[in-house]
């Protein structure tokens, strides 16, 4: 099939690869001109495992294209997806001007039937809003809108993509429908068939749910401190439980990246619009806020509130492992806050650095390695769980600590090994 997909982010990139892997024809429309020229050089814009060499081997094949260009890659496709960024708003609402520019110039190259669908995570009501775009500029020409949201994961999204839980498809055409089928057809995963406005609403209370799980087991956490419980074990008593899985369960400095806080954010908007207050979500939303500045708090108890020249070592900066993506990473939150402090700040992060250093202040120290981050720090704090934090040499980092002090926020460590090292170990939840 002829497939032109509109944008080549995270959700667009993937989408086009994974697909071109199939054997379709793919053009793949990409606005920015930075990325559009690492592509053409066949190079990933970003770290995402597994995508770099199926990139390469579909564009030497001739099934996968990109370019800048709407126009003949509109009008000669079977199907479109649009994949653009949806991002927030100030009061929470989704920022849909990326997505109504896309529509307009697929408008303005539309000349037979085709069907358009939404991979981008967009609020209930932007089928309709695709369709008038479109309907305005081509009143004769006939086409389909589809809701069919994504639930990859960076970091794991090529094997999310190739093998998904479910497959959405919201639209009131059988015709489309069957056109996804065909896209899909090598998936062979089972398929969710409902109207576009169900599909926009799955996506938000699919991200809403999980986010609900992290912030419950963090409030556990919270408890289980108090209490001498151990989070760790009850999350895996929870997990044991059929009713509620293991998946989503692990304490930690809360949820980031970006699409759950934003998408939490705009469902509770989309709830007050229709008059639905969804005080559970509202909870989540305010419980994960909060936790960086409780994190923040403790972090100045262990260190008995003395910033003033303490060295904090760093170690993860992105919102989870395996991405270079920095956005809404609560790791990032943190330590901004402990620079605010003018506390000396070093950090380590196997892939996350480059962009890290846009965020943060020139006088950031970034090293080279896991040791360089521990060298003479009075504390060392794990922020995101890489493989690679796993099985550090912990003599070592004892002997470079200028103190032996280490809060882990993921769990990573046991904590009755740490202070067989002699350590002074905090974690999340088990103290
Ligand atoms: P992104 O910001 O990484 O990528 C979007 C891309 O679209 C950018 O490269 C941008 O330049 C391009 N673009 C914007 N307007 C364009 C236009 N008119 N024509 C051509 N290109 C254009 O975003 P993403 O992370 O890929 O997310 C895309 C959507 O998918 C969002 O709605 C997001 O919520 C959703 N989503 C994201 C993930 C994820 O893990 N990142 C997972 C599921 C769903």
């Amino acid at each position: 099939m002829k497939i032109s997909i509109i944008g080549a982010g995270y959700v667009g990139l993937v989408q086009s690869v994974c697909l071109a892997d199939f054997g379709h024809e793919i053009t793949c429309i990409e606005k920015d001109s930075r990325k559009l020229k690492q592509l053409s050089f066949s190079t990933v814009p970003f770290y995402e495992p597994k995508l770099d060499e199926i990139l390469k081997k579909n564009i030497k094949s001739g099934r996968l294209k990109f370019t800048n260009q709407y126009k003949d890659n509109i009008s000669s496709a079977d199907i479109i997806f649009i994949c653009v960024g949806t991002p927030p708003k100030k009061n929470g609402e989704s920022d849909l001007s990326y997505l109504k520019q896309a529509s307009k110039e697929i408008a303005e190259n539309l000349n037979g039937y085709t069907v358009i669908a939404s991979k981008s995570t967009v609020p209930v009501g932007t089928s309709k809003i695709i369709e008038n775009t479109i309907k305005k500029i081509k009143p004769k020409i006939s086409f389909d809108v589809v809701s069919n949201p994504e639930f990859l994961r960076e970091g794991s999204a090529v094997d999310d993509f190739m093998r998904p839980d479910k497959i959405i498809i919201g639209c009131r055409s059988s015709k489309a429908v069957t056109i996804l089928k065909k896209v899909y057809k090598p998936l062979n995963r089972p398929y969710v068939i409902t109207n576009n406005e169900t599909a926009e609403i799955i996506k938000y209370a699919n991200n809403s749910f999980l986010a609900t799980k992290i912030a419950f087991i963090n409030e556990v956490a919270d408890l289980c401190e108090r209490i001498h419980g151990d989070v760790e074990v009850v999350a895996k008593a929870l997990g044991l439980d059929g009713r509620i899985g293991p998946k989503f369960l692990h304490p930690g400095p809360g949820y980031g990246g970006s699409c759950f806080p934003k998408d939490v954010k705009s469902f509770i908007y989309q709830g007050n619009k229709n008059l639905v207050d969804l005080k559970i979500v509202k909870a989540v939303d305010l419980a994960n806020e909060n936790r960086i500045k409780s994190l923040f708090e403790r972090t100045k108890k262990i260190i008995k509130n003395k910033f003033n020249n303490t060295q904090i070592g760093i170690l993860g900066i992105t919102f989870k492992p395996n991405t270079d993506d920095i956005r809404q990473s609560p790791a990032l939150k943190l330590v901004q806050d402990l620079i605010r402090t003018k506390a000396k700040v070093k950090i380590y992060d196997p892939q996350g650095m480059e962009n890290a250093k846009k965020e943060l202040p020139k006088s950031t120290e970034f090293c080279d390695d896991e040791y360089s981050v521990a060298k003479d720090s009075d504390i060392l704090l794990f922020l995101t769980e890489w493989n690679q934090f796993k099985s550090l040499n912990l003599s070592k980092i004892k002997q470079l600590l200028k103190k032996p002090i280490i809060f882990d926020l993921r769990n990573i460590y046991n904590r009755k090994e740490m202070k067989k090292y002699g350590f002074k170990y905090y974690s999340i939840g088990n103290n």
